[in-house]
């Protein structure tokens, strides 16, 4: 295990004068504070003793059946015993790399990836293989090719690990063909596909789009978030399964740890069950969109040419890419001598690659103020270039 480069950054960027563009902190701000206090205060005076108690630990009944509905809306059909409620998706992403990894097998993974996933997957020596990816999401033929060398070669590929929907941290999403394509290259060549989708709710344009899940229930795990809809600090999350894998999970959760809090989940279940949730979310995809304009005009009208991005439709980060010869990681410092920090690429791969990228996030930040780093971080990569 080693410490993740955004951990690194986190001191830094959270200086008040440097704009960050590292994190990808959900603006929680904007939140009805004053709501969710009554709420939880309400939720110990009536239900405390059960609040208060450990729980099961697939996790709370009713709060997995309002997971279902939450679900619904990006075209899955599930039950809530399918549903294992776990500390963040974090958490389920742990459990099924415990679950399946011996050292040394194979993960397949979008290049980039999410670093929490690469950790995870370091954590148990998983091998990562990263798969292309273009701006329409991870490339099939790449999938099918990759397997392919990899089985000549006498690897044990265990699963395909995805975000197919505004990706972190490359900001695309995988288009409706592909989807299907992914799917029978996975089914026939008899690989578990791990969809993790914490950011589908948070599209900017349209409909949310239908999950791998929704077409699929016998070979994809499906995780999913409160973190990006509701708040991180409540640390709920979940993993849909097949049911060998689910029991699985449930044995897995309880070694780690006995039960999730019943306290956040209620509290996670009451919110959902009181307030006016979708429309919370709604609101949501209003800031941060604006947001995503904001970072997308000022890249388009400030960045020296040769630099490229990525046109995110959702979720919270923008991946750019420097002209050749230009080294991320060597130029963070000077950035953050600048006043703006961002992640270099390096760290979403877990072969070393990536210096010619970075991960720019417009979650936090409010519109000036990216327009501002933005500025910085042009002015530094235009001297850059000069050097
Ligand atoms: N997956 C992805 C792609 C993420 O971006 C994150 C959060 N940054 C997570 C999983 C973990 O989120 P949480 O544990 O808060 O649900």
């Amino acid at each position: 295990m080693v410490a993740s480069e955004i951990r690194a950054l986190f001191a830094v960027a959270s200086r008040p004068e440097v704009v960050s563009l590292a994190g990808g902190m959900p603006y929680v701000t904007a939140l009805p504070l004053d709501v969710v206090g009554e709420l939880v205060s309400d939720l110990v005076a009536r239900r405390g003793p059960v609040a208060l108690q450990y729980g099961s630990a697939q996790g709370d009944p009713h709060l997995r059946e309002q997971i279902c509905e939450v679900m619904r809306l990006e075209g899955i059909e599930a039950s809530p015993d399918d549903v294992v409620a776990t500390v963040g998706s974090q958490q389920a992403l742990d459990l099924i790399t415990r679950i399946f990894i011996d050292p040394g097998d194979v993960v397949l993974a979008e290049g980039p990836s999410y670093v929490g996933a690469l950790g995870t997957f370091a954590a148990y020596q998983a091998k990562v293989v990263h798969i292309a990816m273009d701006d329409q999401g991870l490339i099939p033929e790449s999938l099918a090719q990759t397997i392919y060398a990899l089985r000549a070669a006498g690897s044990r590929i265990k699963f395909l690990y995805t975000i197919p929907t505004f990706h972190n941290p490359g900001g695309v999403t995988l288009n409706a063909a592909r989807r299907q394509q992914v799917l029978d290259i996975c089914q026939r060549a008899g690989i578990l596909i791990v969809e993790d989708n914490p950011y589908g709710l948070l599209g900017f344009d349209g409909e949310p789009m239908r999950t791998l899940r929704a077409d699929n229930s016998d070979g994809v795990v499906y995780l999913g978030s409160f973190s990006k809809t509701l708040a991180p600090g409540f640390r709920v999350g979940w993993a849909l399964a097949p049911h060998a894998i689910r029991d699985k999970l449930v044995l897995a959760m309880e070694s780690a740890v006995l039960s999730h809090s019943a306290f956040t989940q209620l509290a996670v279940g009451q919110y959902l069950a009181t307030q006016p949730w979708r429309e919370q979310i709604k609101s949501f995809r209003e800031l941060y969109r604006e947001r995503r304009d904001a970072m997308l005009t000022s890249l388009e009208s400030l960045m020296p040419p040769g630099v490229t991005w990525t046109r995110p439709g959702g979720g919270f980060f923008v991946w750019a890419t420097l002209p050749d010869g230009l080294d991320s990681k060597a130029i963070l410092p000077r950035a953050v001598a600048e006043r703006v920090a961002f992640v270099p690429g390096t760290g979403f791969f877990s072969d070393g690659s990536g210096a010619r990228h970075m991960r720019l996030s417009f979650c936090y930040p409010k519109p000036n103020r990216i327009r501002e780093g933005v500025r910085r971080l042009a002015g530094v990569i235009e001297q850059e270039i000069q050097l």
